[in-house]
């Protein structure tokens, strides 16, 4: 089960992965946690990185590439994978697409998540993820029992940093350019399906497990 999520930022993306990790025992990649994680390490490639997310923009397809390759190729993704996050850019995809031929497999299906520009900036306005085990909440569709604190593991709260009004335009700006092309691209390949994203959380998971169910 190869499998890619799409959409742009704030369609609610990782909250679907939570979902689909609990149904389909596969490994869930996301590159932006990844590159949370290196940048709160203050590895070289976080500090890199680091630049680009904070002003909204892209980190280049090099070290992106080079990344995910890295990953797709431990043990654990034999069974499968879920790419959250990843492609973002023709490159990218392209380079996936390399990839996973030279490992004797391919994208199955990759599932756009589609959600209209102004429900994206309310979203990501509210959203606030664990400091520890970085479950997604936002503070108005989707409140933690206690303000603050992680229904899960009792870890903090905290708002991203490149969740601000600013660098929010320029994301969506950067996936109007960058990823939408994408679609198409997918859709040419036969492996796209879209899901309307702009409903609760639980309608759009069965839309998904639908999906993949059929594969
Ligand atoms: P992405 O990974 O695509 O950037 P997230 O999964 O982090 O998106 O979701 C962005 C924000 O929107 C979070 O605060 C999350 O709780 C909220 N959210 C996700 N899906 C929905 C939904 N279907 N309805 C309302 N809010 C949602
Ligand atoms: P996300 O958590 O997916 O919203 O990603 C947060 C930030 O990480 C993005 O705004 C980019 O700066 C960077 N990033 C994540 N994935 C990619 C990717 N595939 N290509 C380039 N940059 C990425």
């Amino acid at each position: 089960m190869n499998i890619i999520i799409m959409g742009p930022p704030g369609a609610g993306k990782g909250t679907q992965a939570d979902f689909i990790k609990e149904a389909f025992p596969i490994p869930h990649i996301s590159t932006g946690d990844m590159f949370r994680e290196a940048v709160a390490k203050e590895s070289a490639m976080g500090l890199e990185a680091k630049k680009y997310m904070d002003a909204g923009q892209l980190v280049p397809d090099d070290v992106t590439i080079g990344v995910v390759e890295e990953r797709l190729s431990q043990p654990d993704c034999k069974k499968g994978f879920l790419l959250d996050g990843f492609p973002r850019t023709i490159p990218q995809a392209e380079a996936l697409d390399k990839v996973l031929a030279k490992l004797g497999t391919r994208v199955e299906v990759a599932l756009n998540i589609a959600v209209p520009d102004q429900v994206l900036f309310d979203r990501m306005a509210g959203r606030v993820s664990c400091s520890n085990c970085k479950t997604v909440y936002n503070v108005k569709f989707n409140p933690p029992a206690k303000e603050g604190v992680c229904d899960k593991c009792g870890g903090e709260l905290i708002q991203r940093s490149d969740d601000n009004a600013d660098t929010v335009r320029n994301r969506l700006d950067v996936y109007n350019r960058q990823t939408q092309p994408l679609i198409e691209y997918y859709e040419k390949q036969g492996t796209l399906k879209t899901v309307d994203g702009n409903r609760d959380p639980e309608d759009v998971f069965r839309d998904i497990k639908r999906i993949l169910e059929s594969l």
